[in-house]
């Protein structure tokens, strides 16, 4: 995951999520920042499905998924240690 993710920022110039497949890459980071790290979920929950980002135990962030999310239910209820930081889509919507 880290490597494929050095790998496109080397190729591309941008972390494109090597989760997902892309006919084009070139195409798809001219194109849209949706699978461009961090995601519209990591964005709005800091929840980060890959397991790319998680909190000092190894296990991903739920604590702001909304209820009867996957993420809460297989994971359970984990806290943000630094909720401070991230959330960048929240913070915006918050402040307009
Ligand atoms: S889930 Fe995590 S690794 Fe996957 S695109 Fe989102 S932030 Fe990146």
């Amino acid at each position: 995951m880290v490597t494929g993710l050095a790998v496109h920022l080397d190729e591309l110039g941008r972390p494109l999520c090597p989760c997902n497949f892309y006919p084009d890459k070139q195409a798809e980071v001219a194109r849209s920042r949706e699978w461009i790290c961090a995601c519209d979920e990591m964005k709005q929950w800091k929840y980060c499905h890959c397991l790319l980002f998680v909190a000092p135990d190894g296990m991903p962030i739920t604590e702001y998924l909304p209820d009867g999310h996957e993420g809460r239910e297989i994971y359970g209820l984990v806290k943000d240690p630094t909720p401070d930081k991230g959330r960048e889509a929240n913070r915006k919507r918050e402040s307009s």
